[in-house]
């Protein structure tokens, strides 16, 4: 294999399938959701060559029917992570020492298997555990995932091709190596694709890692790790445990060989992270790498000149695809006074057709939000809105959580662009409007600019050339994600590299060369063909 070049795959995104009625993706994604569903699953700890089940246990109950227990996973104790911990530091020689060749042909390998054998069973426990839609599991559990693996393998392949120049007599190579202790990858409830990223990405280059995935994406975590094993990735290289985040996350970060923390979550659990490491920074050996892609408060503005279709069609999908828990989702939106009866009206007719239910149901565009505490603060700032003389709501703003956590898609509208709804990030399906006169567009610009912390993403939709440049320089350090006459969200990997500014993360750009590069430690090797054995310099004769 060392004697040999190697193609990596070519840059092709993982095509989407439709679901169309009695096709067959159609009914093997509801067979094998059928018999998830029923069969009361039991998942381990994973730590090295042992697959460990806890007597202290948490269920795992879908979002859009709480009662119903489709699982259990494991609870770790402190003992096991430590163990996990050192269990990946043991087999880390051996997996630095693997080539780059073979580490690519495992994680390939791994996406074969999602899009193939393991397509329908992904879907189905991210449509279970996490409420998603078919369509909304596709695209992430699915391609997403998929185009993570294989694309992440040509970035290295770039990365590795990255050189010095060599002159004369003298030789000069870089050598990438992974950082030199464990990666602990921290992921969030809203996409499989992130889970099984931010762990296989340090791995791919050549990093040992401890997987901590949320509560609330256990069940599709497993599948990931039932296929990293089938894909013949060594035991022990990722490690996955379950359990108190605080416990967990205490005992990796008090570790010297922590060299890099791969975070996707909220804004204040990234802050609590970063200050404990500033707080530990002297018992490292490494100053660890900290990479973090949190929360948002991404918006819509609409000029003048849009098509009103398109803005609300932007709002819809941009606001409640997977009921607005999107870290991209439109949340505030900025529409012109002469076109906003237009919008409202369009918005009206749009949402009157949106459905809501399980997503074993495939009529549905939403189905449930992820979990109770979700539910309460979302119907929080629902209920705010109702009291409050500065907003009504105009669309929606009712919820019901006695069977699944559901809540219509709700639309506010403000005479206050400082609202809470227009500040704070709500992770649910809430949409506020704030209406401006067409000829203040270019002070609400500044205003957009300066409403939120965030800067994750946004969209700017207008007819007129000269205005999107102007908004693309307004608006430089507000979104790192900027979206001309479109929605905010829906990022591809290899298309759109993903991540924002400000309280919204170090922008590290997931799923490019970018992400990859903060999980190695260059080694420059120069070596001379003729060293010097006299030490005066010319100039001196
Ligand atoms: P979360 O912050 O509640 O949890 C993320 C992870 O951190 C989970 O594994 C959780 O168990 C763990 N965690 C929670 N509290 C912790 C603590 N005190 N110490 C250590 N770990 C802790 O986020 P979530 O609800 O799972 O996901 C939603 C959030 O993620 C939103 O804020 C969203 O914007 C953000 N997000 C951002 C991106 C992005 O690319 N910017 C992508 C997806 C999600």
């Amino acid at each position: 294999m060392k004697n040999s070049m190697f193609k990596v795959p070519e840059l092709k995104n993982e095509d989407i399938k439709d679901y169309l009625k009695n096709s067959n993706e159609r009914i093997e994604v509801k067979n094998t959701y059928d018999s998830m569903y029923s069969q009361n699953i039991k998942i381990p700890l994973y730590i090295g060559e042992d697959e460990i089940y806890t007597d202290e246990r948490k269920n795992i109950t879908p979002p859009h029917d709480h009662k119903k227990v489709v699982g259990s996973f494991s609870v770790c104790n402190k003992q096991h992570v430590k163990d996990a911990i050192n269990n990946s530091l043991s087999v880390k020689t051996q997996w630095t020492e693997t080539s780059w060749q073979e580490r690519a042909s495992i994680f390939l390998k791994a996406a074969e298997l999602i899009a193939g054998p393991y397509r329908s069973k992904i879907n189905a426990a991210t449509m279970i555990g996490q409420s998603k839609t078919i369509f909304q599991a596709e695209i992430d559990a699915a391609c997403e995932l998929v185009d993570f693996l294989k694309l992440n393998i040509v970035y290295m392949n770039e990365i590795y091709q990255e050189q010095p120049i060599t002159v004369g007599e003298v030789s000069n190579r870089l050598e990438y190596r992974p950082l030199e202790g464990f990666v602990y990858a921290i992921t969030p409830f809203n996409f499989t694709a992130i889970g099984g990223n931010l762990c296989a990405s340090a791995a791919l280059m050549g990093n040992v890692v401890l997987w901590k995935p949320s509560d609330h994406q256990v069940y599709s975590a497993k599948i990931i790790m039932d296929v990293f094993n089938e894909a013949g990735l060594p035991k022990g290289v990722i490690n996955l445990v379950t359990g108190d985040p605080v416990m967990i996350t205490d005992i990796a970060l008090k570790n010297s060989n922590l060299s890099g923390i791969h975070f996707t979550g909220s804004t204040d659990v990234f802050k609590s992270l970063w200050s404990k490491v500033g707080s530990n920074i002297n018992i490292y050996r490494d100053y660890p790498r900290i990479v973090g892609e949190t929360g948002g408060k991404d918006f819509i503005f609409s000029h003048p000149t849009a098509d009103s279709k398109i803005v609300s069609t932007a709002i819809v999908r941009g606001g409640f695809e997977y009921q607005g828990q999107k870290c991209s989702a439109a949340s505030r939106v900025y529409i012109p006074k002469s076109k906003s009866k237009e919008i409202i009206q369009n918005l009206e007719n749009q949402i009157s057709t949106i459905t809501m239910g399980s997503p074993r149901d495939f009529e549905h565009f939403m189905t449930a939000v992820i979990h109770e505490n979700s539910f309460d603060k979302i119907v929080k700032y629902i209920e705010t809105a109702k009291n409050s003389s500065d907003a009504e709501i105009i669309i929606g703003g009712d919820y019901d959580k006695s069977k699944g956590y559901f809540i219509s898609p709700t639309i506010i509208l403000t005479s206050n662009p400082n609202f809470i709804t227009m500040e704070k990030e709500i992770f649910g399906p809430v949409v506020t409007i704030y209406i401006y006169e067409d000829n203040d567009w270019k002070e609400t610009l500044s205003l957009v600019d300066k409403t939120s912390m965030y800067a994750l993403t946004g969209a700017f939709i207008s007819n007129d050339r000269e205005t999107i440049d102007y908004a693309l320089k307004t608006l430089r350090y507000s979104a790192g994600n900027f979206y001309i006459n479109d929605k905010p969200s829906g990022a591809v990997v290899g298309q759109q590299p993903f991540g924002g500014s400000r309280a919204s993360g170090t922008n590290d750009k997931a799923g490019s060369k970018l992400n990859l590069l903060r999980w190695v430690s260059p080694r420059l090797i120069k070596e001379n063909f003729n060293p010097p054995s006299e030490y005066p310099y010319p100039y001196m004769a």
